[in-house]
């Protein structure tokens, strides 16, 4: 089965709901320029909250090839849970996405592996389709080799998740974000590798051979054709260069510049 390649940039903690406007027609415009063709490749953007509503009104009213998503999810329904934002919000909103277990937000939030799994059931019931962050720190790396954080992780999120189920698990090791220093595109293969076997164990074969598999950390249009020539890694997350829409189109357009 062909797995579609999967380009997604997450915005973080950045922009505005003008600059967001700004540089998603950019980046449509360079992506048209380019002649980008969303057969081959899907390309999301994941703004902040509050530029949600703005960017998901522009993607629609003229009708740019570029689907949305969010950048986490309460894992409540509705009620008092003051400065949350639910799935049923979102996906009211045409986000088809939403990023779960950033290490970020695992980091600054303290979020576990239960609140994460809470917030994949909650994403599903509401037709999102989780992007699941998994990935090992510097010291998890030196202790336990690169894939056994990231497995552990994937599979205590996927507790109790259907075989049926949507998901994109995207691997991103701590230490390379935002370092400038990626994984080898052979490490991510490796842990790319593991986390298909492991999806095959709890969620069976066809959702193992169905499932995307990001790598995430200091992704370039320098370095993105090297890990999409993985057999195991089906497209990248990527932060600090999506906000740059030349650079994030490069990275869309990575079958072009290298010819994977
Ligand atoms: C990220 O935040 O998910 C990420 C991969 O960041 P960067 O590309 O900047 O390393």
């Amino acid at each position: 089965m062909a797995r579609r390649p999967f380009i997604a940039g997450n915005w973080k903690m950045n922009l505005d709901h003008l600059q967001a406007i700004a540089l998603v027609q950019k980046l449509a415009w360079t992506m048209k320029d380019a002649g980008y063709d969303p057969k081959g490749v899907e390309v999301a953007v994941f703004p902040p909250f509050t530029d949600l509503r703005s960017v998901q009104t522009l993607i629609a009213a003229d009708r740019f090839p570029l689907a949305l998503g969010a950048q986490d999810v309460s894992p409540h329904e509705a009620g008092a849970h003051t400065g949350d934002v639910s799935a049923a919000m979102l996906a009211k909103l045409d986000a088809r996405y939403v990023i779960i277990g950033h290490s970020e937000r695992r980091a600054d939030h303290r979020e576990d592996d239960a609140l994460v799994g809470a917030k994949v059931h909650a994403a599903l019931q509401h037709g999102l389709v989780p992007v699941l962050c998994v990935g090992e720190t510097a010291e998890d790396l030196e202790r336990h080799g690169a894939s056994a954080v990231p497995v552990g992780q994937l599979k205590a999120a996927l507790e109790g998740v259907s075989a049926d189920a949507e998901l994109v698990v995207a691997y991103e090791p701590v230490w390379a974000i935002g370092s400038g220093t990626p994984a080898t595109a052979e490490t991510a293969q490796e842990v790319g590798a593991a986390l298909r076997r492991a999806l095959a164990e709890t969620l069976g074969e066809d959702a193992a051979e169905r499932t995307r598999i990001l790598y995430g950390g200091s992704v370039k249009s320098g370095n993105i054709a090297g890990f999409l020539r993985m057999p195991d890694v089906d497209g990248a997350l990527v932060g600090g260069a999506s906000l740059d829409p030349a650079e994030f189109a490069a990275i869309a357009r990575f079958e072009k510049h290298v010819g994977v």
